[in-house]
């Protein structure tokens, strides 16, 4: 087989969608360095791979890249999978890439599954263009100071989120964006329980709140409005400021237009000065 590293897609969770040439690649290298063994063993023996195992993950990157490289330079074939989808891809593998890569040495791409892109797939929201954004930050002040920092990206936007910060970052994102942006949040992607859910953040946060979120999700959320429907969320806060308080116009012109609450109460506290 030409030597070289291979970086191998595999199943988000439905083991028949490995590629005949993903399961060939498997087959043929020396080595397949993985994220945990254990884990990658059900794939092997589903699919007949006997080829050894070497873990490679977060905690020991660094130590596994040199004797990997060494092997590479030697002439052998190394392929490297993640639990599941693409490596890298909010998975290890980016410091065994570059340093093959900067020893001037081929990787090849064997592509496949990745949750990210199978949620835009079937989310019903634009993705022409988008910008993955991988899992928010865990500690809440930190998470909202990010989501506030997103709240004008017209991209669509692609987020992973675990189980249990699912119900707080749907909560803390339609405070940043607005209530009524569209989402759609999808759920155990080519499992037996794959669901997907296409609302507004508000609705999703409320949906996650009443019930436990269980299994692996994907969050897609629409882009901010063009500045055309951003002048219309200003000209609601014009006729609601003189009424009420700055924070619930602000709030309310959010909910009546989708236009993302930072531009709107930056505008607010413009139109309030004297
Ligand atoms: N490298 C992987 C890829 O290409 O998508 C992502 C690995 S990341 C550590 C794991 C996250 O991906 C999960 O927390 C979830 O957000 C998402 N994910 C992975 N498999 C999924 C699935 N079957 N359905 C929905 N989301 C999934």
């Amino acid at each position: 087989m030409t030597p070289g590293l291979y970086v191998v897609a595999t199943p988000l969770g439905n083991l028949q969608d490995l590629s005949p040439r993903a399961r060939e690649v498997l087959q043929s290298v020396a080595v397949i360095a993985a994220e945990d063994t254990r884990h990658s063993q059900i794939l092997c023996r589903q699919w007949d791979i006997r080829t050894p195992l070497v873990s490679v993950h977060d905690h020991n990157e660094q130590d596994r890249v040199d004797g990997l490289l060494a092997r590479l330079r030697a002439g052998e074939a190394v392929a490297l999978i993640s639990d599941a989808g693409t490596p890298l891809i909010s998975d290890p593998g980016y410091r065994l890439v570059r340093a093959t890569r900067l020893a001037g040495l081929p990787v090849y791409a064997v592509a496949g599954p990745s949750a990210a892109l199978a949620a835009l797939s079937v989310a019903g929201i634009p993705c022409d263009r988008f910008a993955f954004e991988g899992f928010p930050p865990a500690q809440a002040a930190a998470r909202r100071a990010y989501f506030n920092s997103l709240a004008s990206e017209s991209r669509t936007l692609v987020f992973y989120e675990s189980p249990h910060r699912l119900a707080a970052s749907l909560a803390d994102l339609s405070v940043a964006f607005g209530g009524q942006r569209e989402a759609t949040l999808v759920r155990e992607l080519t499992k037996r329980f794959e669901e997907g859910v296409f609302s507004t953040l508000a609705e999703l946060a409320a949906r996650a709140n009443a019930q436990a979120p269980r299994g692996e999700y994907v969050l897609v959320v629409r882009g901010a409005p063009p500045p055309a429907e951003t002048d219309e969320g200003e000209r609601v806060l014009a006729l609601l400021i003189d009424t009420l308080p700055l924070r619930q116009a602000v709030d309310l012109a959010v909910s009546i237009t989708g236009v993302p609450k930072k531009a709107l109460y930056a505008r607010a506290l413009a139109m309030r000065r004297p």
